[in-house]
């Protein structure tokens, strides 16, 4: 939302708070557990209630509308996404393979397989097998024991690198180890697929980026690639593969984790898309932030498109799944070249019509229900998208950028950011006609969408973000509760809301002041118990929290 991020939109991506009573799992399975039952038990309940969270899709796409090239270079980069699926394991959760070997129980194992580990991604990564403790906030990423003024103090060369491990030498001396090198054998097979692609495809851009892509892979050295990335224009097919995401290392979200996406260009959403882009500069110029906070030039260059994925592997199938993706994530070449904004539009509609119209349904104030649409579902997660390349990079008061100086704070502020800007976006090319629909129609829609976010929980960058955005839009009165418990969006109020929320987030950032940051995130990023309640209701009647792939080419049906 990730950014590069992930919408994870709205999705994506997480930070992790402990102790978050408002998170937890409200299913009572250990209050109401009996004496005789062990934890083992207790957890086996757990699991077979929260496994049912997650509505499983089908990945598919028309293949009449690709080149038989194009269909024979599909299964190459599923095979490709297939091992940074199994790297993000290592750099997850390593011990895969042994605790599996012990758990009879599928339903565990199929949880432990969506949750890359044995820690639930979707409640504040809780523990669901017996023994584990609290998920490492290292993952595989820092030695076991580390501290963060270890490493700070430490003479490692490599300390905040994207690209490699920290790790201790036989003295206990903490030394870095490039990806390149640790996961040699894998990269060197995936680089080899994208390789043989590459001598399939038919477009010159697809072709220059996938041999660079291999090369990158292998060498760590990503550069050339994102670039040649951004320049590829008429592709029919994409692969967002390598290590890209920092959520996963919750110590310093420094190192990145792999993934990938394999996509395929939807061109008549695509050009609907087209337009919004050159208006990048006018619309940071209205931003409603003091000057200095809004003196960055948006790249123009980026595209915004929108796609069928057709397999997900990685740290994006990992937690609340990506719905849009804005990349690249290194700020030099966004800076001069702008971004890509992917709208994963299959599964944005798998996510609207098995999520978001069952919680509007229950949440959203009955009278207003008929302004929840696909359309402003869409808008709303691609204007997300969007808005990751407004507000500002690089702090006002010298403390570099925004991302180095708020570390593992600046996930959950820069999502809140996106979405709220995203909606600015909206109101403000409404106004000026240059889109079309109701204002109504986005702003209830944006308020299911919150009411779908925030169950997400404060393990996730989206769910603090959007209990952010909950919180400050109601004591600003943009919406309000009816008895019944649905929730009235206030048109007016939420406008006004909009804007001081925008003007609150991008200041923080400006800043660059990681205590305040912190300060916000524990006083405004929390669930009270009033909407828990609400969010029960929506557990109680079964309404799925996230969806779970099936995928690849049997599922395809390509060979
Ligand atoms: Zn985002």
């Amino acid at each position: 939302m990730k950014n590069i991020s992930k919408l994870k939109l709205v999705i994506t991506g997480c930070v992790m708070l402990t102790g978050m009573a408002a998170c937890t799992n409200q299913n009572g399975t250990s209050t109401t557990a009996t004496k005789t039952d062990s934890a083992t038990d207790s957890l086996q309940r757990y699991v077979n209630d929260r496994i049912g969270i997650y509505e499983k899709v089908k990945l598919t796409t028309n293949l009449n509308e690709l080149t038989p090239k194009e269909r024979e270079i599909l299964p190459l980069l599923i095979q490709a996404a297939q091992i940074m699926d199994e790297l993000f394991w290592k750099q997850a959760y390593p011990k895969r393979d042994s605790l599996l070997s012990t758990i009879k129980d599928e339903k565990t194992r199929s949880f432990l397989t969506i949750n890359y580990g044995p820690w639930d991604r979707l409640n504040g990564d809780k523990p669901f097998i017996a023994g584990i403790g609290a998920k490492p906030d290292a993952a595989s990423f820092y030695p076991p024991g580390m501290t963060k003024e270890e490493l700070e103090k430490s003479d490692v060369k490599d300390k905040m690198g994207l690209y490699s491990v920290i790790q201790r030498d036989s003295t206990g001396k903490l030394v870095s180890v490039p990806y390149h090198i640790l996961y040699a054998s894998e990269l060197q097979k995936a680089s080899n697929l994208l390789k043989q692609a590459a001598l399939l495809a038919e477009d010159a851009g697809f072709k220059n980026y996938l041999n660079l892509r291999a090369d990158a892979l292998v060498s760590d050295n990503y550069t050339a690639s994102d670039y040649a990335w951004m320049d590829m224009k008429t592709n029919n097919l994409d692969i967002i593969i390598g290590p890209i995401e920092n959520y996963e290392d919750k110590l310093f979200n420094a190192r990145a984790s792999y993934e990938a996406y394999v996509l395929v260009k939807d061109k008549v959403w695509s050009k609907r898309l087209a337009k919004y882009v050159s208006m990048l500069p006018q619309l940071q110029e209205g931003l409603p932030v003091d000057a200095k906070y809004k003196k960055e030039k948006p790249g123009t260059d980026s595209e915004l498109n929108a796609y069928d994925v057709i397999y997900y592997a990685g740290d994006c199938n990992a937690g609340s799944k990506t719905i849009a993706v804005n990349l690249p994530n290194d700020e030099i070449i966004q800076q001069k070249k702008g971004t890509r904004r992917s709208q994963l539009k299959n599964a944005m509609k798998a996510k609207f019509d098995k999520i978001l119209i069952p919680i509007a349904n229950e949440l959203i104030d009955k009278d207003q229900l008929q302004y929840v649409n696909f359309d402003s579902f869409f808008s709303n997660v691609m204007f997300h998208e969007v808005a990751h390349g407004l507000g500002i990079k690089q702090t006002v008061t010298g403390k570099g950028f925004v991302k180095e100086a708020l570390q593992e704070q600046y996930s959950w502020l820069e999502e809140g950011k996106a979405d709220v800007l995203g909606l600015y976006m909206v109101t403000g090319l409404l106004k000026k006609g240059e889109l079309e629909g109701d204002l109504k129609s986005f702003y209830t829609t944006y308020m299911a969408g919150i009411l779908r976010s925030v169950r997400f929980g404060a393990a996730s960058a989206h769910g603090k973000a959007n209990m952010q955005c909950f919180n400050f839009f109601k004591e600003q009165g943009a919406f309000v509760r009816n008895a019944n418990g649905t929730y009235k969006v206030d048109f007016a109020k939420f406008e006004t809301a909009m804007n001081g929320l925008s003007k609150l987030i991008i200041t923080l950032q400006g800043n660059g002041d990681k205590a305040a940051v912190e300060k916000t995130q524990k006083e405004k990023a929390v669930i009270s118990a009033e909407l828990q309640a609400d969010l029960n209701r929506l557990t109680e009647k079964g309404i799925p929290v996230d969806i779970v792939f099936e995928q690849g080419v049997d599922v395809l049906g390509v060979k």
